[in-house]
């Protein structure tokens, strides 16, 4: 079974290799068999499609099995993107591996992967994210134990959900971090824009087209807790036992006289580690 990526949006981002394979395979698997039919089309592809989506995916895994016993060739794709991230395929390429046959990538298009290339921020690794919870108390507590993580974090979210799921990341991540907003990447109105969070809610607020489409946030990895003295460490954890993380950052820099945004930095690391 091919693993094929599809176009984020830009249909000229099909590779060589993809078009090559959905056309000698004997069935695709799609997500949305309308939505693919468009691709196909647009390809010049004839290849017999069948639906493998969240609601199916077991049944369609055994189909798959079936036509593979058969000596038969599938792919797999989804709407966009790169299939079982974020996405339908996962359960149906385990299935396949488990009845033995042989599961092959056809890499490609990634919003996730485009958007950390554009970011800058991802120098010393990255975490996937995905979509966090939809409801704000879930996400917050979500995002308090990805607060103190050094690496950047590349995270989807969906357009009526993206203001307040960035003021969320700006409440628990502080305004300071830097944050890349990609949106509608390689489509005509792609936008893509760094700023400290403290700037993002000026930013949708300028223009209503800001906050359509679709989405991939970059977030800037925890900074360094450095140069933090035995004694501000101390007086932090012993706050951080009782207070929020804010708060316990503020008074232990009243008390120990050092830097605020270094206890913050450190107090999200430690309860991150805490959390764990
Ligand atoms: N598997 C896909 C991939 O590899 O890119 C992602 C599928 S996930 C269901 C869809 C989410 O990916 C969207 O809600 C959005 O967060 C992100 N996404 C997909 N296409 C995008 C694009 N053109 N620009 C920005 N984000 C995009």
């Amino acid at each position: 079974m091919y693993v094929v990526a599809t176009p984020l949006g830009n249909l000229q981002d099909i590779t060589l290799r993809s078009l090559a394979v959905l056309r000698a395979v004997d069935v695709i698997a799609a997500e949305d068999t309308r939505h693919s039919q468009r691709l196909l089309d647009a390809c010049g592809i004839r290849t017999k499609m069948l639906a493998l989506h969240e609601h199916n995916e077991q049944t369609a895994a055994g189909q798959l099995i079936d036509l593979l016993a058969q000596g038969r060739q599938v792919a797999l794709i989804s709407d966009a993107g790169t299939p079982a991230v974020s996405d339908p395929g996962a359960r149906a390429v385990a299935r396949v591996r488990a009845a033995g046959h042989p599961v092959v990538p056809v890499p490609g298009a990634c919003a996730a992967v485009a958007a950390l290339s554009v970011s800058g921020f991802a120098e010393g690794g990255f975490r996937f994210v995905g979509f966090l919870p939809p409801k704000s108390a879930a996400r917050r507590t979500a995002l308090e134990k990805l607060a103190g993580e050094r690496d950047a974090l590349v995270l989807y979210e969906a357009p009526h959900r993206i203001a307040e799921c960035v003021a969320d990341i700006e409440a628990v991540f502080g305004g300071e971090r830097e944050i890349l907003i990609a949106r509608e990447l390689t489509k005509m109105h792609e936008e893509i824009a760094r700023m400290p969070l403290a700037e993002t809610a000026p930013w949708f607020a300028a223009d209503a087209n800001r906050s359509r489409g679709e989405f991939v946030l970059v977030v800037a990895g925890a900074p360094e807790a450095e140069g933090l003295d035995v004694e501000a460490e101390r007086v932090l954890a012993l706050l951080l036992a009782d207070l929020p993380v804010k708060t316990a950052a503020r008074l232990a820099a009243e008390i120990s006289g050092a830097p605020k945004n270094a206890l913050y930095a450190r107090a999200l690391e430690l309860k991150s580690l805490g959390d764990a």
